[in-house]
């Protein structure tokens, strides 16, 4: 049977955009339509202009190594704009200095001991427990662990208050008592399930690993793979909010504001949980209150431009963590001119904070300056900053990033249960198999491809898992 005609893609993100490019390169290609409620697309994903350089306010790059990622970058013609990290190697801030964090680690978990050994970033009591992961029996693991209770029973509180509950902060704006280890990182899960030792198992997997950078970002910033994307679209509608999908003896019809309502034969749900809770609730109640459930934490981007003399401490490596019991704003520092080169600059140095994690909304209550004036505070000792920004930048970015907290596997599984009934709708994005922008592009590429394999679209049920 032959797959839909036409698509409403509700939502111009980067998982609108990837579903909407994979689907028009399919043959044969339905017709589709994304719709963005916003003015711009993206979604978060928005390079800003700051002291004359383009920098990014959302993410700042991409894993490189994902083969669904490189492949996309290669079909657009990007490859030429890519930058990789000109520095390698990042700091804690922790008891008032930046810390060197070990090499050889992996999701902060050590795979290589001297160079824990040498970042003295645990006391010896400490080191002795996280050596404990190699003669300790194997963990007992309950079926949904979190991160913290896997990393705990491994490593010991050390490793996880110093080494993963700060990376947790900077990549997920999450706390590792709360985060689902089975969908945060399914990966090193499977790995402690599987081995006795997960140290020795990240050993072996680091060995095996393939060389080449990991993370990557374009020249023109993260918008260029927005533009380029947006390029190979027919009907891109700005401007355009769905605010209800109806049923039809076969298919939708998506109503829009402004504007008449768009018949079509699927529709691909592109927008953050809360909003596709909202689009499905009259339809399926148990899966809006599945999306409802997934908790989201406001972050936002200060990007701080300083005089070059102004920055006393050397930039050696990409910027610093902090960890949660430092108490401060900001969760993670990014020395933009050390990690990408095409922002070197002779006159300004730029700096990208983020504030904000689960739980943490304190800086929801500054307006601009006053964030700005904080961020700094927190910056001048670790910096060694003699001056003030000459220029800065805030982005909020409320309901920011998903958080995959315990259950999340089992809310997924009620998503799909409801979405049985209503074949021809499909979810995707950040919100469910992967935060990260090349998750968001695999989870796009599957979605079209079960959307245009099926050829079921009027007939039997599509789900979240893309599982009939
Ligand atoms: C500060 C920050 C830093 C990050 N850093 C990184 C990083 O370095 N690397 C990385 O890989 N990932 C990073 N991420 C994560 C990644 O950027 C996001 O998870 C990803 O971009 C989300 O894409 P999305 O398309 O799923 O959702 P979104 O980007 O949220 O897009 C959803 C779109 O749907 C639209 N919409 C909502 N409702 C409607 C409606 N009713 N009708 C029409 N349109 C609607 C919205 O306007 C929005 O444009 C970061 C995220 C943030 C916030």
């Amino acid at each position: 049977m032959a797959g839909p005609q036409r698509v409403a893609i509700i939502g111009g993100g980067i998982s609108g955009l990837a579903t909407a490019y994979f689907l028009h390169a399919s043959r044969p290609a339905p017709e589709v339509v994304l719709l963005e409620a916003g003015g711009r697309l993206g979604g978060k994903v928005l390079t800003r202009e700051v002291a004359g350089h383009r920098v990014d306010t959302g993410p700042d790059g991409f894993l490189l190594r994902t083969p669904g990622m490189r492949a996309l970058i290669d079909s657009l013609g990007l490859r030429p704009a890519l930058v990789t990290p000109a520095s390698a190697g990042a700091y804690l801030w922790s008891r008032s200095s930046l810390r060197r964090l070990p090499a050889g680690a992996q999701f902060g978990l050590p795979h290589r001991i001297r160079p824990l050994l040498e970042s003295r970033l645990l006391s010896p009591a400490g080191l002795l427990r996280a050596a404990g992961d190699l003669v300790l029996p194997a963990t007992a693991l309950p079926d949904d662990p979190t991160v913290a209770e896997l990393v705990r029973a491994r490593f010991g509180d050390q490793v996880l208050d110093r080494l993963v509950d700060p990376l947790l902060g900077g990549i997920h704006a999450g706390r590792a008592d709360r985060l689902s280890a089975r969908s945060t990182v399914p990966d090193i899960e499977g790995l402690a399930r599987e081995s006795r030792s997960l140290h020795l198992a990240l050993r072996r997997r680091a060995n095996g690993a393939s060389s080449g950078p990991a993370f990557a970002t374009l020249e023109t910033g993260m918008s260029g793979l927005v533009d380029a994307l947006a390029a190979t679209l027919d009907d891109v509608r700005l401007g355009t909010a769905a605010i209800a999908v109806e049923p039809l003896a076969h298919g939708y019809r998506v109503h829009l504001d402004p504007g008449g309502p768009l018949d079509v034969d699927a529709v691909v749900l592109a927008v953050p949980a809360p909003a596709a809770a909202r689009l499905l609730a009259p339809l399926a109640p148990d899966a809006a209150v599945a999306l409802d459930e997934i908790p989201y934490a406001d972050v936002a981007s200060v990007v701080l431009a300083y005089p070059q003399q102004a920055v006393r401490r050397p930039l050696d490596g990409t910027g610093f963590l902090v960890p949660p019991a430092e108490g401060r704003l900001i969760v993670g520092c990014t020395w933009l001119p050390a990690k990408w080169s095409h922002l070197a600059d002779p006159s300004v140095v730029l700096i990208r904070c983020s504030v904000g994690r689960h739980g943490d909304t304190r800086w929801t209550v500054f307006d601009d300056q006053e964030l700005v004036a904080r961020v700094h505070r927190e910056l001048a000792p670790a910096l060694e900053l003699s001056a003030p920004p000459l220029h800065s930048h805030v982005q909020r970015w409320p309901h920011g990033l998903p958080q995959y907290t315990v259950g999340h596997s089992g809310r997924l599984g009620r998503i799909d249960t409801a979405l049985r009934a209503l074949p021809g709708i499909h979810l995707t994005g950040a919100a469910y198999r992967g935060v990260g922008v090349a998750a968001c592009v695999a989870d796009a590429e599957r979605t079209a491809s079960v959307l245009i394999d099926s050829g079921r679209v009027r007939t039997s049920g599509q789900t979240t898992s893309g599982q009939a």
